[in-house]
């Protein structure tokens, strides 16, 4: 089903990006690479909350081989120093020492996310770390990231849908909305 009118959140207007179908059929094609590479090797996804929710679940649909999934969330505060924000990964209540570990993500913008959760997520040693991201803005990345499993490639424009928001609101559309310039 194709959504193409433009929609309206809040003061923003947005336009069809990427339609449901698009997403659902490269959604299917990462599954089976990952299905493929992990093949007898137990996976465990780490779902990071909350933009990943939706790219999790029809991931998930896909993936046939033995696996586990769990959810977690990066609580950014303002720290005390000087060296502005901070983050903290809360939920990890699965034991991931030795385990082959697959992050999903919704996207991946300057990398700074997952440039300081990757170093927490090493010190439970786990076996080996790869990312899955639906969306990657390869001109914003500042950080040495790699992605091994990216869904689109797009330009450096602010995106909702399909479990990424604007100011809380979006994230229950089927389809991915490029901010209207
Ligand atoms: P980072 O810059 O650390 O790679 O990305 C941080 C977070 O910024 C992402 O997890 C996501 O929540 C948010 N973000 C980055 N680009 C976009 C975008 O185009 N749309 C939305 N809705 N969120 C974004
Ligand atoms: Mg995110």
């Amino acid at each position: 089903m194709v959504e193409s009118a433009v929609v309206t959140i809040k003061d923003k207007s947005f336009k069809p990006f990427i339609e449901a179908d698009k997403i659902q059929s490269r959604i299917v094609e990462i599954s089976q690479e990952i299905n493929r590479d992990f093949e007898r090797n137990n996976p465990l996804f780490l779902s990071i909350l909350n933009g990943s929710f939706m790219f999790a679940a029809d991931l998930m649909k896909s993936i046939s081989i033995d696996c586990e999934i769990s959810f977690v969330k990066l609580a950014s505060y303002q720290g005390t120093k000087s060296t502005g924000n901070v983050m903290t990964l809360i939920g990890l209540d699965a034991e991931i020492e030795d385990r082959h570990i697959v992050i999903i993500e919704d996207i991946v913008d300057t990398g700074k996310t997952l440039s300081e959760l990757l170093p927490n997520l090493k010190r439970h040693r786990p076996e080996s770390i790869r990312i899955a991201s639906l969306i990657l803005k390869p001109e914003a990345l500042q950080h040495d990231i790699h992605v091994d499993y990216v869904g689109f490639e797009i330009p450096n424009d602010f995106i909702v849908g399909y479990g990424l928001d604007y100011d809380g609101l979006g994230r229950n559309l089927r389809d991915i909305y490029q901010l209207k310039s």
